[in-house]
């Protein structure tokens, strides 16, 4: 029987041999299929890790509309975020090309929407014309006899190399047939496992959006002015002895940003979305990897600096395609290491107070260890320390942050958050990676 909001599936007419007209329904059978998602990464770049918790959305295009892409649903049980396996499902509804898109901080689709196959941006805020590529398309091909085959491609729509180097982006996979053990009709599924499929660093930077200056969230945001510096490219390197070329500084008013040189070593050891961007050997440039950072991330940093009355901060990762938690792959992370604030003492006195988020070798900017032989300077330390960890955990308890780390572990009871659901949970986490700089990272639900 059909389900009620369940349309019919397209009927053929047929006469049988008494020129009788039947209906023959050719129901699509819909298979489930995983493929597992890797990186490299590790200290050298080359160590093979899953890919875990990376938001994809999935998207389908029919062989006779191939340029409508629609959003198909998820398979039961799975969340729209590569699981601890790295494995990410896909359902097939007949045949066509489907494609698996990162899922972008801030965006939901329902099932069944057309779906806008976006554009890098140029600074301008235009589009380039050159589209944000998928980590991987599927192609099901129906045979004659109406049976299913499913390989793993690519568009290639940024025309790279094809295979295992540096700027390659994976060759196809082999072709696989589909078989009723994977229908997700059927009540024991086995799903199509495609095997490991990796995203090189090449197809990270690919299927990472480069954001212009005229996203929505920064016509929106109260800190336009500023965000429009960063995504229109008009950074300034630095002025300071000894500054790296690829140094960039945000100034706007009383505050300044360094991203330095650090934050966008990964992306300028890519190729850009561009053709010819006009540097050596088409090398993504400092800029355009800033620009891969989702808005709402650098909306938060500015926004806290503004709250908390910041006047500097210097970060040293952001979105990058090379390394460490798929966070920073994922545009929605940002490493600070340091900031400077301006506090009024009761005498109304003005001080400027400098923390370094270092485990060892800046022990005063601890948010609440009480020293031996306190002193004014270190009192203040410790309370702009304070002040900014209780900012961040703040953040977290009401969705605006996701993952946080830091030299120091604190729980949101530490910290004074007793709204938190429950106050005695970690929310500042530690390991030995982040011993000197601490992780922003976006929450799932943005508003
Ligand atoms: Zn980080």
């Amino acid at each position: 029987m059909r389900r009620r909001n369940q349309p019919p599936a397209a009927a053929i007419v047929v006469r049988d041999r008494d020129n009788v007209a039947m209906n023959v329904y050719h129901v699509p059978l819909r298979h489930h299929v995983e493929i597992t998602f890797t990186m490299n990464g590790g200290d050298d770049g080359k160590a093979t890790q899953l890919t875990k918790g990376l938001p994809y959305v999935v998207v389908h295009a029919r062989p006779e509309d191939p340029s409508h892409w629609r959003v198909m649903a998820r398979p039961r049980g799975a969340s729209g975020k590569t699981s601890s396996q790295g494995k990410a499902h896909v359902l097939l509804q007949g045949a066509g090309k489907y494609r698996i898109y990162i899922n972008e901080p801030t965006e939901q689709f329902l099932p069944r929407s057309t779906f806008s196959i976006q554009q890098h941006a140029l600074a301008d805020g235009r589009n380039s014309g050159r589209d944000v590529q998928p980590l991987v398309e599927l192609d099901v091909v129906e045979a004659a006899d109406l049976s299913l085959s499913v390989r793993t491609t690519h568009p290639n729509g940024l025309l790279r190399t094809r295979g295992v180097e540096a700027d390659s982006i994976a060759a196809d996979g082999p072709v696989r047939q589909l078989t009723n053990l994977q229908e997700a009709n059927s009540k024991e599924v086995k799903p199509l496992d495609l095997g490991r499929h990796l995203i090189s660093f090449q197809a990270w930077a690919d299927a990472s959006r480069t954001y212009g200056s005229e996203h929505p969230l920064i016509e929106a945001s109260d800190y336009r002015e500023q965000l429009r510096i960063i995504y229109g490219e008009s950074l300034t390197t630095n002025s300071r002895p000894g500054a790296d070329l690829n140094d960039r500084i945000l100034e706007h008013g009383d505050k300044r940003i360094e991203f330095n040189h650090q934050s966008t070593t990964g992306g300028r050891g890519r190729l850009s979305f561009r053709e010819d961007n006009g540097h050596a050997g088409n090398r993504m440039t400092a800029d355009e990897s800033l620009r891969r950072t989702h808005p709402a991330a650098m909306d938060f940093l500015l926004r806290m600096m503004h709250d908390l009355d910041i006047s500097n901060i210097r970060s040293t990762g952001a979105w990058r395609p090379h390394f460490g938690s798929v966070l920073h792959r994922y545009a929605s992370a940002l490493d600070i290491t340091e900031a400077t604030a301006t506090v009024v003492s009761s005498d109304e006195q003005r001080h400027e107070v400098t923390i370094r988020f270092h485990r060892t070798k800046s022990s005063n900017s601890h948010p609440l260890q009480i020293a031996a032989t306190e002193t004014p300077a270190r009192v203040r330390m410790r309370e702009f320390s304070c002040s900014l960890h209780s900012y961040l955990a703040q953040g977290q308890a009401n969705g605006r942050l996701g993952w946080l780390g830091g030299p120091w572990e604190l729980s949101y009871a530490q910290l004074g958050i007793h709204d938190a659901e429950s106050p005695d949970k970690i929310s500042i986490r530690t390991d030995n990676t982040h011993i000197h700089h601490i992780h922003i990272s976006l929450g799932d639900t943005q508003p």
